[in-house]
């Protein structure tokens, strides 16, 4: 089996048959979760369509396969409206380009020139959801009509943001959230992972597995440890010291705290699963004595206040992201309400 992509059997059978049966549609939409393995299944099928294997899919040893996986093939263009690896971050915060109509009809042409060396030339366009309406007016055509030789994959992690005029000229192939089985087998198998740490990986992945494959789960672990430490401080002013502490420690890197976000986002889900099903109902870690100290005081009233500040947090640190400290006070001081009893 040469596709070795973990987790996305159904999707490579689907394409497997496609191929065999010479009916691959030109245009493709691989839609499903940022890290979710959208990019290595395009890549896979553009090294599937110039492969020089025997059999309908990826061999990996001939000279195109290898030239793909190195990134070395010229017949393999990618346009991303963040650089080459602009989809692979998970910045949340990471800046909203558009994809230009100057892009496109640079793809275009270069679309309309015969493959170098392969048999297909394959653009993969990424983020698909950032084409401007001009941008994707002009891509309509290559659509409706596309060269000879050519293939055109678009991948999005928001596929209700394609605009419906290129999702309904495209074949759409939807990679699902992994489940957190498959996750958890997966960290133990390719990284010897377990435990605590491991689940809390699995519990932030979305269900998506390049995000947690390279993530450094020591320092995501002590945040976690920090975060239950400012929830369980006997006084809001020892709560609001650590908090401030760790916002130093932080400074202005927005991916910092785009992944201190995420970290408080389950905090708060899982918090509510203790309350609503115990801790057998927890995704992440066991229950830590911050959570069972909240759950038991999750009031509609705290989960309301909690779920606004972390709005709030979150508009601020997009709008403002040079002054996270000021966004993160105000939002300590709303959910643990020092001078109130
Ligand atoms: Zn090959």
């Amino acid at each position: 089996m040469p596709w070795g992509l973990m987790g996305l059997e159904k999707p490579t059978a689907i394409l497997s048959a496609l191929l065999k049966s010479g009916r691959l549609p030109h245009a493709l939409l691989f839609t499903g979760p940022a890290g979710g393995g959208k990019n290595s299944l395009a890549r896979a099928l553009a090294a599937a369509l110039n492969c020089a294997g025997p059999d309908p899919g990826p061999c990996g040893a001939c000279l195109s396969c290898r030239k793909i996986a190195k990134d070395l093939h010229p017949d393999l263009i990618t346009l991303s409206p963040d650089g080459e690896d602009g989809g692979a971050k998970k910045d949340a915060s990471r800046s909203k380009r558009q994809i230009s109509i100057a892009e496109i009809r640079e793809l275009r042409r270069v679309m309309a020139l015969r493959p170098f060396e392969g048999r297909v030339k394959v653009f993969i366009l990424r983020e698909a959801d950032r084409l401007g309406r001009e941008a994707a007016s002009a891509l309509l055509k290559t659509l409706e009509e596309p060269p000879p030789d050519s293939a055109l994959f678009l991948t999005s992690a928001a596929e209700d943001q394609v605009l419906p005029t290129i999702r309904s000229r495209c074949l759409t192939l939807r990679l699902n959230p992994l489940p957190l089985e498959t996750i958890l087998q997966t960290l133990a198998g390719q990284r010897g992972l377990t435990g605590p740490a491991a689940r809390l990986l699995a519990a932030l992945s979305g269900g998506a597995l390049g995000p947690v494959l390279g993530a450094d789960p020591e320092a995501i672990w002590d945040r976690w440890q920090t975060l239950n430490r400012i929830l369980e401080a006997g006084r809001p002013e020892e709560s609001l010291a650590l908090a401030w502490r760790w916002a130093l420690t932080v400074g202005e890197d927005r991916t910092g705290w785009s992944e201190i976000l995420e970290l408080l986002r389950l905090w708060w889900r899982e918090t509510l699963r203790l309350a609503a099903l115990g801790p057998e109902g927890l995704e992440g870690p066991p229950p830590s004595p911050a959570q069972s100290l909240w759950a038991g005081r999750l009031s509609p009233e705290v989960q309301e206040r909690a779920g606004r500040a972390l709005d709030r947090l979150a508009e601020g640190l997009e709008r403002i992201p040079h002054k996270p400290e000021l966004f993160w006070a105000n939002y300590w001081l709303s959910v643990l309400q020092p001078g109130r009893a």
